[in-house]
């Protein structure tokens, strides 16, 4: 259960926006690296040269580069999150 968050979003707990966070289906990865090369800092590649999300939380520092290996996956393998939504980029 999600505590009331106010209409503008700010917890009483001064939480704030909701946390993003960032999944990899890794049934569709097919391993480009495109992900690896826009956030290095988030994104590694197993031994057989599949996605592994290394920081699956979205911060104000990293979240261009993730935004951006998200919109640059071929395989759309990857997805963000807003408190465990799913988001659509623009
Ligand atoms: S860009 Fe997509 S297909 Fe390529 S390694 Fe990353 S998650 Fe896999």
């Amino acid at each position: 259960m999600t505590p009331d968050a106010g209409a503008d979003g700010a917890g009483a707990d001064g939480a704030g926006a909701p946390q993003l966070t960032v999944v990899a289906d890794t049934g569709l990865c097919d391993g480009y690296g495109e992900c690896v090369k826009a956030a290095p800092d988030v994104f590694s590649l197993d031994d057989d040269g599949f996605v592994v999300v290394d920081r699956p939380d979205v911060t104000d520092e990293n979240e261009g580069r993730v935004i951006a290996a998200v919109s640059r996956c071929p395989k759309s393998a990857l997805r963000l999150l807003a408190d465990g939504a799913p988001v659509d980029l623009p």
